[in-house]
């Protein structure tokens, strides 16, 4: 028999610890796993927001929610609101929920548009569960039969620390120690990592989790980066921890400001601030006193700067290397997507891995599917920036004048022109997603499809009552989300 592929996974940051379990349990009669990290180095420490494909992530590697989220001191999340994103004062909420009914021929927002059209229809807000009960701040996991789509925040910290112990207890391999050097063959693959106590670690396949360093992929295999920062110019973050002064809300809060925005994260017992910013645009002294003056509650850590370049490894497989998380490649993190590809860029790897000895194609498949999925992402997070009304800034004059990608500029035409809209290309932003963000930032259409004039008006009229109806009730049943929390998931060693 073969003996295990032997795979060395360097680094213990979220994305580390996440491919090291996921491995372990699904592979890892195949796999013999070792991590190697360094406390000295340590982790990023933020990414505390996610969407809700976590959920099927931690179904599929055998996660248990309650339990999870008691380690990771996680609140539920049903969407995000943006304040001031199309103008200065506005707001509305990207929610996770399907809004209304949509028929196979038109979506719901279309019929929405001939009610408004004929005088009645109310907000397109009032046909979404998941939308109305994060505004009243009502959560369950279900009301009825029906579920609730969700995701969480977490401790990021406390959540890899969670993912290693499991890790561990499963039969991964922790280094503690620095990697001073990485030693390649002939071909040019990866062989060895050189720890700073002069140990070797030897693998058949390494996994690169190092972070923004990208010590395999980058520095070693010298893979290229494809630098996205002409479309998304933030290149840098401060993160504070301040305390819980209310009610953990089941949303992110995603607040503009002139020339940044800044995000509030509400765990159990603490809130997850941060401001994302261009130093093009604003200087650390000014960003810093920017997200002071907007905190609610004391401080109880010491802000932490952070740098990044928004784009992407130009190939995220290359040799016997993968670079799964920021090594691979980042967002910024608008939408809460980092954690999201890595869980996908994890399943991809397991559907693609290398057990043989010919793997040029796997690696190409795996690097196809790679750039698509980030594309698509990208396409979502600029048309927050450039969708606005703004003129109060240089930063705002920027991205509302700025040049956008093609596919991008085509798929906000269709909507101003026509009212349609659709799924992106890997089926994570559905139509909900889409229309959601345009019309919340103002993109409203000048016309729509007409199935919503195929029924006589008292028709429409009654049909969207009762779906008003079916959610106000639903909502008025749904439990306040700290309550819901205290007696399904509270936060352990607090
Ligand atoms: P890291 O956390 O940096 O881990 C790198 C690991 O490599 C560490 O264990 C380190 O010790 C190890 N390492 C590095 N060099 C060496 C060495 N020489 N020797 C040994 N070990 C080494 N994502 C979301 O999904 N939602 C969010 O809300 C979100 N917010 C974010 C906000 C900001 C400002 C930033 C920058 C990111 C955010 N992210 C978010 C992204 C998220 O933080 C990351 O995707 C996630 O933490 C994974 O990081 P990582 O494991 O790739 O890297």
């Amino acid at each position: 028999m073969k003996a295990k592929t032997k795979l060395v996974i360097a680094g213990g940051g979220t994305a580390g610890w996440l491919t090291a379990y996921s491995l372990v349990t699904r592979l890892g009669n195949l796999l013999d796993i070792t991590l190697v990290e360094s406390d000295q180095v340590g982790t990023v420490g933020v990414g505390e927001a996610t969407i809700p494909t976590l959920r099927t992530f931690h179904r599929l590697i055998g996660i248990d929610e309650r339990e999870f989220m008691a380690a990771t001191h996680a609140t539920f999340k049903l969407g995000i609101m943006f304040d001031n994103w199309g103008q200065r004062g506005d707001s509305y909420i990207h929610s996770f929920g399907e809004i209304g009914q949509r028929s196979w021929m038109a979506e719901f927002h279309e019929f929405w548009m001939e009610a408004r059209a004929q005088g009645f229809g109310g907000s397109l807000d009032d046909y979404c569960l998941e939308l109305k009960a994060a505004k009243a701040n009502k959560f369950a996991t279900q009301v009825g039969k029906k579920s609730l789509n969700f995701a969480y925040h977490m401790n990021a910290t406390a959540y890899a620390l969670y993912l290693r112990e499991k890790s561990e207890q499963a039969g991964v391999n922790r280094v503690e120690g620095r990697i001073e050097q990485v030693i390649n063959n002939q071909s040019g693959d990866i062989s060895a990592l050189i720890m700073d106590d002069g140990n070797n670690i030897y693998g058949d396949v390494f996994i690169d989790c190092t972070g923004f360093r990208g010590l395999l992929i980058g520095k070693n295999l010298d893979v290229d980066y494809e630098d996205w920062s002409h479309w998304l110019a933030a290149d840098s973050a401060i993160a504070v921890q301040t305390e819980a002064v209310e009610a953990p809300r089941p949303y992110t809060r995603a607040i503009a400001h002139s020339a940044a925005w800044q995000w509030r994260i509400p765990l159990q017992n603490r809130v997850g601030n941060g401001i994302v910013y261009s130093s093009q645009f604003l200087s650390d002294d000014e960003a810093r006193s920017c997200l002071m003056r907007n905190l609610s509650g004391e401080t109880i850590s010491e802000p932490r700067k952070l740098q990044f370049t928004t784009g992407r490894r130009k190939k995220a497989w290359q040799k016997n290397c993968i670079a799964i998380g920021l090594s691979s490649g980042f967002l910024e993190p608008l939408e809460s997507t980092s954690i999201h590809l890595i869980t996908t860029a994890i399943l991809r790897l397991m559907k693609l891995f290398p057990f043989g000895s010919n793997t040029a194609l796997l690696a190409e498949q795996f690097n196809r599917e790679t750039k698509l999925e980030l594309e698509t992402i990208r396409d979502f997070i600029i048309l927050h920036y450039h969708l606005t009304q703004r003129n109060d800034s240089p930063f705002w004059d920027h991205y509302r004048t700025m040049d956008i990608p093609e596919s991008l500029a085509h798929r906000m035409a269709m909507f101003r022109e026509n009212g349609y809209a659709w799924p992106d290309d890997v089926s994570l932003f559905r139509v909900d997603s889409w229309v959601q963000v345009m019309m919340g930032q103002g993109l409203t259409p000048t016309q729509y499809h007409g199935a919503g004039r195929v029924l006589p008006v008292s028709g429409l009229k009654q049909q969207m009552a009762n779906l008003r109806k079916l959610i106000d009730n639903s909502v008025t049943s749904l439990p306040e989300h700290g309550d819901f929390i205290q007696s399904y998931c509270p936060a352990q060693n607090l």
